[in-house]
């Protein structure tokens, strides 16, 4: 938006598709949202009962800068419990979420004009938070012929002398899927090959849905923990959204530059949330057997049900909770198609292209509604034209 009071470098940034799109939730009263990345139930009484006590007894005061120390050695625990890595305390922050720890990250290691490669269809916002701290996205496609796996030839030809780092989403919003353990090797010989950082968002790390597809946490590969920015986040893997909690494990320089940088926008990430976080850990085993479960129901549904559908296709769910739908047999842009869908069903989706120039010919849709709605949904789509 163009004024006199703001600054001209934002006077054209940050276009929303995801903004549009929410507007047309007033247009009717029976829409079904299949938009938004956030679990549509309450976090469990598991996690916000002794969370209320905490906050009873006194933690409502700023926390330790780089974070509860009880969080802090939990999370230490979490990865040698989990994986036999070994984390220290001096390697983790606690931040207001991934979308925070993305920002301090890319702020601690980019210069002004520093490259940044990322992976198209890519997480939407990663575009901005890389301009924000001055660096330039470079985007590497991905192909549903090659199953959206990164074909690292391709990579390393967009590796340049500006190039920082690589950031790596797996399992991956919006596609849905899970890099294979090669993919994720030959990812690691280039990043090092090249002596660049990776950054690995690992927030969804929790849906993957083949356990012979699980991974260990790419920092944890081999020679990787010098050179790996991992993000995770409370959000998705414990239906944890609005607490905005989450952390980052790096080397311990660059935690101390992320902290510093912290200091300055948020001083501490919220003191309750935080305490949430540290039960939700505590409490994994239990808390996300639920959440897993439901989720895997819902993706497999709604596979189903566009595998059933004309001019749908899509690939069997690996990941995350999005369905990553081809409608180029329609002959429409993803933009029409979403509208259509919009206007004749009631059904709102995301149009793929806003993920990149890989994604036109995709709608995607979030997982995030429950089985009944997703029947009416698909029962609704049945009778388009374009789907029938
Ligand atoms: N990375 C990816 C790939 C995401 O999908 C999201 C949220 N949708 C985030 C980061 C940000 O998550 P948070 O809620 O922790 O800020």
């Amino acid at each position: 938006m163009k004024h006199k009071f703001l600054a001209k470098r934002n006077w054209n940034s940050f276009p929303s598709v995801l903004e549009e799109f929410t507007a047309f939730l007033n247009k009717y009263d029976d829409i079904i949202n299949f938009t938004l990345g956030d679990p549509d139930f309450t976090t469990s009484e598991a996690i916000i009962n002794p969370t209320f006590e905490d906050a009873k007894n006194g933690h409502t005061h700023y926390t330790n800068f780089f974070g509860d120390v009880e969080l802090r050695d939990e999370i230490c625990k979490y990865y040698r419990d989990e994986f036999d890595f070994d984390v220290k305390r001096e390697e983790v922050i606690v931040c207001s979420g991934a979308s925070h720890g993305l920002c301090s990250a890319l702020e601690a290691i980019v210069d002004d004009g520093d490259e940044i490669i990322i992976h198209s269809p890519y997480y939407a916002p990663y575009i901005d938070m890389i301009k924000l701290s001055r660096g330039v996205p470079v985007c590497l496609e991905t192909f549903d012929e090659e199953g959206f796996q990164i074909n690292v030839d391709r990579l390393e030809m967009l590796i340049t002398n500006r190039t920082r780092a690589v950031i790596v989403n797996s399992p991956n919003n919006p596609t849905g899927v899970v890099f294979s353990n090669e993919t994720l090797h030959k990812i690691t010989e280039i990043v090092k090959k090249h002596d660049l950082l990776l950054i690995a968002d690992d927030i969804y790390g929790l849906y993957v849905y083949d356990s012979g597809q699980k991974q260990k946490p790419i920092m944890a590969m081999d020679g990787m923990k010098e050179r790996t920015i991992t993000v995770c986040t409370a959000s998705k893997d414990y239906a944890m959204t609005g607490w905005r909690v989450g952390y980052t494990v790096a080397p311990d320089y660059l935690i101390k530059t992320m902290q510093s940088i912290s200091e300055n926008n948020i001083f501490t990430a919220n003191s309750v949330s935080q305490r949430a976080y540290l039960h939700a850990i505590r409490n994994r085993k239990t808390v996300q057997e639920e959440i897993f479960n439901i989720f895997k129901e819902r993706v497999f549904k709604v596979y189903e049900r566009v595998c059933q559908t004309k001019n749908m296709k899509t690939r069997k769910p690996q990941g995350a909770f999005y369905i990553f739908v081809n409608i180029k047999e329609t002959g429409l842009s993803s933009m029409e198609v979403a509208r259509k869908l919009l206007e004749e069903a009631h059904v709102l989706v995301l149009p793929a292209h806003t993920f990149g120039a890989s994604g036109e010919g995709y709608i995607r849709f979030a997982c995030t509604v429950g089985m009944d709605k997703i029947d009416e949904a698909f029962d609704r789509i049945g009778k388009m034209s374009i789907f029938s």
